[in-house]
């Protein structure tokens, strides 16, 4: 389920990918489908790697070819097709890998094989992986706490969050506090490539905002090298991501609410709307 690719034209087919070296891992992301991210993450020095959100398999497969990575487990954020498409190819292929998702899941993501739970770490390739439950775009929405970084699936976005399929403004706005709670340092890798046109709407309800005007010319410069934009920061998203800001006066001022949630639910309608 996703906003229209309005900037698919940037990368089309581009199956380009960048990688991030971290001290105690590696991430690839893989980009897939139109504008879909899954993720490869393997711990450092080990060639067993976990894929999140593989929307189709044929791109994961090439990404653990040309790396060397065996595949030891599938972990899903939410039951969309889009981020499951691969689940039941990936297990045909290398055989019967355990397949992660939220407990109230069970039924609507293919193939799955565990039950996630927030509070109940996953250990899998020598990570450890801290669920949050983050219900509002799906009820079963999980992101996934590895070490200094989170996967947040279609709940946050890069200056933006996901639609409240699922769920109701106080309960998306709530799942969106809980992520913003991290240390900011916590690097950001969301579901799907959105952030250039997310960063428009944004500097359209924060004019004045000077943090979303340079984040955005560095998306805009980043796409047209065909890279990714995807781990941002914590500290990045509360400086530049309107539905973290709802309680900044900028906001309160253009979307009048009582609750931060009210406001959070003005600018979500908002955004809906926004061409
Ligand atoms: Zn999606
Ligand atoms: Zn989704």
């Amino acid at each position: 389920m996703r906003d229209p690719p309005r900037h698919a034209h940037l990368f089309p087919g581009s199956r380009r990918e960048r990688r991030y070296s971290r001290r105690l891992m590696r991430i690839l992301p893989v980009p897939c489908l139109s504008d879909n991210y899954a993720y490869l993450v393997a711990a450092d020095g080990r060639r067993e790697a976990i894929v999140i959100d593989p929307s189709e398999a044929q791109p994961i497969i090439a990404a653990l070819e040309r790396e060397k990575l065996g595949l030891v487990a599938i972990v899903n954020t939410h039951h969309h097709h889009d981020h499951v498409g691969g689940n039941e190819a990936l297990r045909e292929r290398y055989g019967d890998l355990p397949v992660y998702a939220h407990s109230s899941d069970v039924g609507r993501v293919p193939a799955q094989t565990e039950r996630v739970e927030e509070g109940t770490p996953v250990q899998v390739a020598g990570l450890t992986l801290q669920p949050l439950h983050v219900p509002g775009h799906t009820l079963g929405a999980v992101s996934y706490c590895v070490e200094d970084v989170v996967f947040t699936g279609d709940t946050l976005f890069i200056a933006g969050c996901g639609r409240m399929f699922e769920g109701t403004p106080e309960v998306m706005h709530a799942s969106l506090s809980k992520l913003a709670a991290l240390p900011a340092h916590t690097r950001v890798f969301c579901g799907h490539e959105y952030t250039v046109n997310n960063l428009r709407f944004a500097e359209a309800v924060e004019p004045e905002n000077e943090a979303v005007r340079k984040k955005l010319a560095a998306a805009r410069a980043a796409r047209e090298r065909g890279e990714p934009t995807v781990g941002s920061t914590m500290a990045d998203e509360l400086a530049t991501n309107p539905f973290l800001r709802c309680g900044e006066p900028s906001l309160r001022a253009r979307f009048p609410g009582a609750a931060p949630s009210d406001v959070f639910a003005a600018v979500r309608r908002a955004k809906d709307d926004y061409r």
